[in-house]
């Protein structure tokens, strides 16, 4: 994989991000102390820009806390910057909804696989009929969870895709975030929050809230991809597919989300690093490093030359898919 440094310094860069948190001591009041362990102690994970907006040079940092391993954006980008990078990612993937387009394109063939494996996962973790989701994007998990038979419900950040859903399909989509006073609380049996925390400006505030909607014994159901996404894959610098900078803050690992949990008042009872997830994270890294700054030239020869590379990774990742160090966890936490 060494070939592949040879385009950037995504390498170099960590190290340089390293020095700079340790010998610039007046610099780190601007960072944020750990929220787990309230460690002012921080380790350059890596940087990266806004893959979003070629022409915005910005540089986004993720630190590692030396205490307890909890990876996050660090300085923590401000409101107005988040909103920007929102915007400029008006067609990022989750708002194309599937229900509506016809015909089966590639993007779509993928995301109903996707809505499969989070309802087999909810038939087979979930408890009840009441549902309710977290950031429901365009829709898809919605629609099926209720062809499959769960009252649901959700929130959804953009306001335009709720009108949608709620509008053409008759779904009760709120717009915004998540807060109280929206429906009657304990009574909803799942909450699902699928890609959606590692966005979220105050996690823990939504799973408490979340908390008051469960019954007892009610379930989070969360995938979010892993510190160890934040941390491999260096050699693909920023087009590392699970950086998704700005717009991705946090990155837990199993300890990290089960004291996020715990702090909420729910215990993790599950905690999965599918392989898929994984393999998927290093082919679509592998296909925008082949489109890299905008070069048109043989990107398909790229990918491919770049794939049979990765391929012979596979065991490897599968290894740590199943040592529970994989790039995307799905886990499932119960309400004391
Ligand atoms: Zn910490």
């Amino acid at each position: 994989m060494e070939v592949l440094n040879a385009g950037h310094k995504s390498l170099q860069e960590g190290v340089l991000t390293k020095m700079y948190l340790e010998s610039n001591e007046g610099l780190k009041s601007t960072y944020e102390p750990c929220p787990f362990c309230n460690s002012n102690e921080w380790t350059g994970v890596r940087e990266g820009c806004d893959l979003c907006r070629p022409k915005y040079k910005k540089s986004f940092k993720l630190t590692r806390c030396s205490s307890c391993g909890y990876v996050m954006q660090n300085p923590r980008p401000s409101d107005l910057e988040l909103s920007e990078a929102y915007s400029a990612s008006s067609n990022y993937d989750c708002y194309r909804p599937a229900w509506k387009v016809p015909g089966w394109p590639v993007w779509k063939i993928l995301r109903a696989w996707t809505t499969r494996r989070r309802i087999s996962r909810l038939r087979r973790y979930g408890i009840g009929h009441e549902m309710l989701e977290v950031g429901c994007g365009a829709g898809d998990f919605l629609v099926a969870a209720h062809h499959a038979g769960w009252n649901v419900r959700a929130v959804e950040y953009n306001s335009s895709m709720a009108d949608s859903i709620r509008s053409e399909l008759g779904l009760d989509v709120r717009a915004g975030e998540l807060a109280l006073g929206l429906w009657d609380e304990e009574q909803i049996d799942v909450v699902a929050f699928w890609n959606v925390i590692e966005h979220l400006q105050d996690p823990l505030r939504e799973l408490f809230i979340s908390a008051r909607y469960l019954r007892t014994g009610g379930r989070v159901f969360i995938s979010i991809p892993t510190r160890q996404a934040a941390e491999y894959g260096q050699s693909f610098g920023q087009y590392w597919a699970l950086l998704d900078l700005p717009r991705h803050l946090h990155f837990y690992d199993k300890t990290t989300l089960s004291r996020l949990c715990d702090k909420a008042g729910f215990e993790l009872v599950v905690y999965e690093t599918p392989f898929v997830q994984s393999a998927w994270g290093y082919y679509m890294s592998s296909w925008r490093w082949a489109n890299r700054d905008g070069e048109r030239r043989l990107p398909w020869f790229r990918f491919l030359a770049l794939a049979l590379v990765v391929t012979m990774f596979m065991p490897v990742v599968a290894l740590r898919a199943m040592r529970k160090q994989g790039f995307e966890a799905f886990a499932v936490a119960v309400k004391r």
